[in-house]
């Protein structure tokens, strides 16, 4: 196996696409941004 195929999702936020991450392994469903900071971002704007 070359790679293991990990999902991704737009983030909310910043609209780049982030891969799957074994801390969201539980959580993927629910998880809309990138990182830390651009859930921040968000809230910050208003829209959280
Ligand atoms: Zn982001």
């Amino acid at each position: 196996m070359p790679n293991q195929h990990l999902p991704t999702k737009p983030c909310a936020h910043c609209k780049r696409e982030f891969a799957w991450r074994k801390k969201w392994e539980r959580d993927w469903a629910r998880v809309k941004y990138c990182s830390k900071r651009c859930a921040a971002a968000a809230k910050a704007s208003g829209r959280g």
